[in-house]
């Protein structure tokens, strides 16, 4: 009996891939990947010869019956997620199956394009005096947001946030998160980070909805609210010369930074 790996593939530049997932890929007899978004350069990794299948054209059916097969005549499956296969990857209803089915797997994370949005603009989320809090949310599409998670209340809470699935309804995004946000919250608008083709355009929840439509922006796209994107904020305890900690102690005499 073989057994299946769910390896998150990062955000598209295939170097972001961990060690881990890069091995899962070398040893696999077959590779089941999410063609719409996961950088098909990371097949390359495989042996050669090794039978790819695009999941994007598959039902959950066809893609356990994929891995059921395959497993049965002793195959290492991976089953390549884009990102974090945690975030919107729509893997439990398969560790659902190949539960019921006694089919052993194992999951490898992934760098999500949330962190590799953050990276691109150079931003930290969690800024001390703006935010502690990051929420990754999206807007109700096909599939529904709980009523309590509604992107209105959510916008109430005023943390850094990052906004999946949503960017062709940008101007439902906007009026939401002005029930919260003023109008001159910075935006930053990441299209594909990592990819070849990144585009970022940054402006606040005033202007945004116009600079999407004006660059044409319909899909894979982060959008990322809140101050943590200005240039307001505290310092540190954690690296101030004041401060003791489990492993440093405290002087006065610190130079500050200002
Ligand atoms: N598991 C993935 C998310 C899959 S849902 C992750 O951890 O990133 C697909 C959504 O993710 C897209 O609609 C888009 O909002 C976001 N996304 C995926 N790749 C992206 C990228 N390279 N740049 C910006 N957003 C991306």
């Amino acid at each position: 009996m073989g057994k299946v790996i769910f390896v998150g593939a990062g955000p598209g530049d295939p170097e972001l891939i961990t060690i881990k997932g890069s091995m899962a890929i070398a040893e696999a007899d077959r590779i089941i990947y999410a063609g719409s978004l996961v950088n098909p350069a990371l097949l390359e990794l495989a042996k050669p010869g090794t039978p790819v299948h695009d999941s994007s054209v598959l039902t959950l059916e066809q893609v356990i019956e994929l891995i059921e097969n395959a497993v049965h005549s002793g195959e290492k499956v991976v089953r390549l997620h884009t990102g974090d296969p945690s975030i919107y990857g729509a893997i439990q209803e398969q560790i659902v199956a190949l539960e019921s089915k006694g089919i052993d797997y194992s999951i490898i994370p992934g760098v999500s394009s949330v962190f590799a949005a953050a990276a691109s603009i150079k931003k930290e989320f969690t800024l001390p005096g703006i935010s502690q809090t990051l929420i990754l949310t999206r807007l109700a599409g096909r599939t529904p947001v709980p009523e309590q998670e509604d992107l209105k209340s959510l916008a109430k809470h005023r943390t850094s946030m990052a906004i999946f699935l949503s960017i062709q309804d940008i101007g439902s995004v906007v009026s939401a998160l002005l029930e919260g946000y003023s109008k001159d919250t910075p935006v930053a608008v990441v299209y594909r980070a990592s990819w070849k083709d990144e585009q970022v355009i940054r402006g606040t929840l005033e202007t945004i909805k116009e600079q999407v439509k004006e660059a044409g922006i319909r899909k894979q796209a982060q959008i990322l609210v809140g101050d943590f994107l200005g240039s307001q904020f505290e310092r540190s305890k954690l690296y101030d010369p004041s401060f003791s900690h489990e492993y440093r102690e405290g002087t006065l005499s610190g130079k500050v930074l200002t």
